[in-house]
């Protein structure tokens, strides 16, 4: 379905494709027997993708990275996310591409080598859509120091994360215009409270590593040298990231449409009902073209905004509005796998309940649906 993709992406799609096959759905097949996944399981994909010459796609050049285009990027995500346990390339070290000087060798190298892990702290029990006006979390100066108060909500892997990227308002008057700074707290420092872990919805075996937390901060002290990416640049980092993010969603969203469609088909031939195979009847041929469609579609969207993009075009809206699509076509189609399948489709010894639960929270995180659709896109339609 792809068109005309070059060579060299169709290239490391075909190893992205093999190293899958050969390693993720192994350790997904005994998951779904009821083997625990691991840390060393997971370390175990990473090596294999260090074999196979894959390791560090996403990073630039010099950090030692291949520096993928965004074509390659999202062509490589849909790949890895036909699992129930894609591969951390090299990891993704976010917004900690905005260290400087000794915070490199501190934060961003360690992280990248997968010896240390963060979170991301910006969402606060007051609104998570709209953390430019509602975020109460402060941080007041203190001759060399900065002193943090306030709490966050739903922040995934704060509790295993070796150092935290906490947000928080420097400048009450100017808030999101260059009033709100990011900063790196390390684990254990004294003020930083991890209140609890907060339990959601399962999705599958790498729910463990992601498990959100409340965390609360009290007179918590953090040196100068913390501020990540200048005093009052907070906003405008987070943004800017979570903008890649959210068309690195729309992808992942095509890896586990394009696995759930397969299923979907497959079952159909070979499933044989009131004489026929399913694959007959017109109720189940609508919905296998219905998801044909919308795979073909969004995986146009997801490309062609990928290609804006790397020619350096602005391309927020086009991020928020795959982050919509991408999120809410993946639900209708594992929706309709698990219908396909009958009773089979909502045991826990098939991908399709996993990923169902996984895609509810995601049309939350990185921005509800509607805060895509009213937030970014109605109010760039309108007001062009
Ligand atoms: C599993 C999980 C992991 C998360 N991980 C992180 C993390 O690591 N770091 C972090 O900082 N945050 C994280 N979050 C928080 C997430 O980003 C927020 O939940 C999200 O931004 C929504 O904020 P809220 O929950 O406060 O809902 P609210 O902001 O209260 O919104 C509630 C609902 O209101 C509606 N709504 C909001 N705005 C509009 C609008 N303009 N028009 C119409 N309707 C609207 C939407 O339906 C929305 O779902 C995570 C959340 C979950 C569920």
């Amino acid at each position: 379905m792809d068109f005309e993709l070059p060579e060299h992406t169709r290239a490391i799609k075909d190893l992205v494709q093999h190293v899958v096959e050969r390693h993720c759905l192994p350790l997904e097949a005994e998951f779904l027997r009821g083997k625990e996944v691991t840390d060393e399981d997971l370390q175990r994909l990473v090596d294999a993708a260090r074999e196979a010459g894959l390791w560090g796609l996403n990073l630039p050049k010099e950090l030692g990275g291949a520096d993928l285009s965004t074509l390659d990027t999202v062509v490589v995500i849909e790949q890895n996310y036909r699992t129930l346990f894609p591969i951390e390339f090299g990891g993704n070290p976010f917004v900690f591409l905005a260290c400087e000087g000794e915070q490199r060798d501190r934060y961003l190298m360690p992280i990248i080598r997968g010896e240390k892990k963060f979170a991301f702290a910006q969402t606060e029990p007051s609104g998570g859509s709209d953390p430019g006006n509602q975020m109460r979390t402060t941080a007041v100066r203190d001759g060399d120091d900065w002193v943090i108060n306030g709490s966050k909500v739903f922040i995934s892997r704060a509790g295993r994360a070796d150092v935290i990227v906490v947000f928080a308002v420097t400048d009450p008057e100017r808030r999101q215009h260059g009033g709100i700074t990011a900063f790196l707290v390390d684990k254990g420092t004294p003020g930083l409270h991890l209140v609890r872990p907060i339990p959601i919805m399962a999705a599958n075996g790498n729910d463990k590593f992601y498990q959100p937390w409340e965390l609360y901060f009290e007179d918590l002290r953090v040196p100068a040298s913390s501020v990540l990416g200048g005093i009052g640049q907070g906003f405008r980092l987070a943004q800017r990231e979570l903008s890649t993010q959210r068309m690195n969603i729309g992808a992942e969203c095509l890896g586990i449409s394009t696995r759930s469609y397969d299923m979907m088909v497959a079952y159909a031939k070979q499933r044989v009902l009131f004489g026929e195979p399913l694959a007959a009847k017109q109720s189940i041929q609508a919905m296998i073209v219905d998801s044909w469609i919308d795979i073909h579609t969004t995986r146009l969207a997801v490309q062609h905004a990928a290609c804006k993009n790397d020619l350096g075009q602005d391309t927020r809206v086009e991020a928020g509005m795959l982050k919509l699509i991408g999120t809410e076509m993946a639900t209708r189609i594992v929706d309709r796998a698990i219908q396909v399948h009958g009773g089979y489709g909502v045991t826990t010894e098939l991908p399709l309940a996993h990923w169902y639960n996984k895609l509810r929270p995601m049309r939350l995180y990185e921005g509800p649906s509607e805060v895509h659709k009213f937030q970014v896109l109605a109010r760039e339609l309108l007001h062009r």
